[in-house]
């Protein structure tokens, strides 16, 4: 679905559940040099029929990258393993083996993804920040020249044309230390992101969304909220990781080659449905799928005597 339409329907939601809309941009401060942080006066003024007193109970900052908790509260954002740029616009057209699907393949340095969109796609490069940097002054630059420089580029988009400005995220892995403090707490990329490579963004969001509700709801310490939040998180660390390194691919290799045999007929579908219940999200968190994915992608058992080279992500 595209973004602005899932926004739309996420709007509507809150509103038929009572929420209000005050649209503006906010501005945070700390609040007395404490663990406090305080709406500027504008937003308290436009917003005073919300809350009795002085201002809201609690500051839900669901700002994204911008965090602006974080910033006014000095918060450290852990940076993930990998230093990747983001280069993405929209295209006319690329090669599409099932416009159904989301496409995501290797190139020469990175990988890049391909969502068809209606009338066009969304054709995204992860690539290392100084590969990015030696094609050109401009993320527009980047990203075109890249296009025609790279062999796997050149074959699965070779007619494709532009129709969006190039938009580049730098630094975009990263989990904050604090999810939750006084009167605040963090939802979505505000408290951490992890990689686009599996589409779990607006997934950690989203479920965070659900358990924060939840916990307030509830009257739990907001603690096991945080807690949550940063396990999802490194889950999803652990499992991009296995993808940048090789892992991931060179398992799912072996499994097709056993397909046939007794083994692979027996234990296959079984295998299959635990991993997809963590790529998806559905369980990605869940102690079993995980030891059991740790297991197909350990050197010792699952991966004997491969090579997850091959698919490693330069
Ligand atoms: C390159 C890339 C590709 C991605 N691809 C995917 C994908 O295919 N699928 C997927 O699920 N996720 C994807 N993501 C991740 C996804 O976009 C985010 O995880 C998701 O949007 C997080 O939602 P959010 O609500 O936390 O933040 P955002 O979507 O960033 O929303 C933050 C909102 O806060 C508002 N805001 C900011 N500052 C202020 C302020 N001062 N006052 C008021 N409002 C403010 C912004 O205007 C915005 O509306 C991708 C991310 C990157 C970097």
């Amino acid at each position: 679905m595209v973004r602005a339409r899932f926004n739309a329907v996420l709007l509507e939601n809150a509103r038929r559940a009572g929420a209000r809309l005050i649209e503006r941009r906010v501005r945070l401060t700390r609040l007395d040099g404490g663990d406090r942080v305080r709406l500027d006066e504008d937003s308290l003024q436009a917003a005073s029929d919300c809350w009795e007193g002085e201002g809201p109970d609690l500051i839900v900052d669901a700002t994204g990258r911008a965090n602006l908790v974080g910033r006014a509260l000095d918060i450290p954002m852990q940076p993930g393993p990998r230093r990747d740029v983001a280069l993405f616009a929209h295209v006319d057209e690329t090669e599409l083996v099932d416009p159904g699907y989301v496409h995501n393949d290797r190139i020469d340095r990175g990988w890049c993804w391909r969502i068809p969109l209606p009338g066009r796609v969304s054709l995204g490069l992860v690539v290392p920040r100084e590969y990015a940097d030696g094609h050109g002054d401009s993320p527009d630059a980047q990203y075109d020249r890249l296009l025609r420089a790279d062999p796997v580029l050149r074959r699965l988009a070779p007619k494709a044309r532009r129709l969006t400005p190039v938009l580049r995220f730098d630094n975009y892995q990263s989990l904050s230390s604090r999810l939750v403090g006084e009167n605040w707490v963090m939802l979505g990329d505000s408290a951490g992101f992890v990689d686009p490579v599996f589409s779990s963004g607006l997934l950690v969001a989203m479920k965070g969304a659900y358990q924060l509700a939840q916990a307030l709801g509830e009257g739990v310490p907001l603690a096991r909220y945080e807690q949550a939040v940063k396990a999802h998180l490194r889950a999803w660390f652990e499992i991009v990781g296995y993808y940048y390194d090789g892992r991931l691919m060179t398992s799912i290799e072996r499994g097709r080659e056993m397909a046939d045999g007794l083994a692979g007929r027996l234990l296959l579908p079984w295998v299959s449905r635990r991993i997809a219940a963590i790529v998806i999200g559905a369980a990605t968190t869940d102690r079993f799928n995980l030891g059991l994915l740790r297991f197909l992608v350990d050197a010792r058992f699952g991966l004997y005597g491969r090579d997850p080279g091959k698919y490693r992500i330069h």
